[in-house]
């Protein structure tokens, strides 16, 4: 029997914008939608007022442990969770997964990291609609990976030696991030360049519309100052989109997902 949650979008997403919709809830043995789309912690995501129907991974796909010299993890887990567990077990490599907001499952469509961090390197192998697929068969990018499906669970390597001095100066990284809702990083970095300095340089650092800007803080950030709405949201991106392409010839493209 289909499980469903409701979910209230300005307050589930880190941008705190959508609307209140039921959530698809799939769990160990339930038959994959092909018409939803998957959402993970919504950390990464502008939802509109007309969303897809939308499914999400449950309970039995948040666990974590270490069995055959690997760390199994399910991909509802939260990032927090996996840095608590790798300094609890003594664990290297995870570290860069401090205040980077995401369930598994997203961290791995978007190939999360920071700097030289990235979440693939760590990946041995990841359950794609309930079939094992070692990580060499996984085209990924920076901030991309073609799963072609909804992960479930992932099979990632254990090495041990937690470095908290390491996860201490990747977190120090994130001085410059705005404190309001966010969803992080809305354009990807174009080859060579950084979307932040061509969005300040064509002078929309600050730029706001309605309840949503682009911050002060790091221009590539959108932050909602409150009440903030989907379509001023998209204004402000396609805002930039234009500008930046007028201004330097740069098509930048985003990171988050627009659902
Ligand atoms: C303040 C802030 C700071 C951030 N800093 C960083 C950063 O430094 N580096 C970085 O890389 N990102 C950063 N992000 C973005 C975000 O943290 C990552 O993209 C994260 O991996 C998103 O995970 P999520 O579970 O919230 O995914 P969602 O946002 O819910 O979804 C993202 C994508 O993943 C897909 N997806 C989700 N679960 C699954 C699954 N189980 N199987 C297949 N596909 C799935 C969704 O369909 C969607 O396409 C930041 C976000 C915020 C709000």
């Amino acid at each position: 029997m289909s499980k469903f949650k409701l979910i209230d979008f300005a307050r589930y997403s880190s941008i705190r914008i959508g609307p209140r919709v039921e959530v698809l809830v799939l769990d160990e043995g339930d038959d994959i939608p092909k018409d939803h789309f998957l959402i993970g912690g919504a950390n990464n995501l502008l939802i509109s007022n007309n969303p897809p129907p939308l499914m999400m991974l449950g309970k039995s796909y948040d666990f974590i442990k270490v069995e055959d010299g690997s760390i199994i993890a399910g991909c509802a887990l939260k990032s927090g969770r996996l840095l608590s567990f790798a300094k609890k077990n003594n664990i290297a490599g995870y570290e860069f997964v401090a205040k980077l907001p995401g369930t598994l499952g997203g961290m791995l469509a978007m190939n999360a990291g920071v700097k030289s961090y990235e979440i693939f390197p760590l990946v041995e192998s990841i359950e794609i609609n309930g079939i094992w697929r070692d990580v060499k068969e996984i085209e990924h990018g920076y901030r991309f990976a073609n799963l072609g499906g909804v992960a479930t669970r992932v099979k990632l390597r254990l090495e041990y030696g937690y470095d908290d001095a390491l996860r201490a100066e990747l977190l120090a990284l994130r001085n410059n991030q705005p404190h309001e809702p966010s969803a992080g990083s809305v354009f990807k970095n174009p080859p060579g360049d950084y979307a932040g300095r061509l969005i300040e340089a064509a002078g929309l650092k600050g730029k706001r519309i309605g309840n949503m800007a682009w911050s002060n803080m790091h221009a590539n950030f959108l932050i909602n100052l409150g009440g903030g709405t989907f379509q001023e949201a998209k204004e402000l991106i396609d805002l930039a989109k234009s500008e930046v392409e007028a201004k330097f010839g740069v098509l930048l493209k985003e990171e988050i997902k627009i659902v």
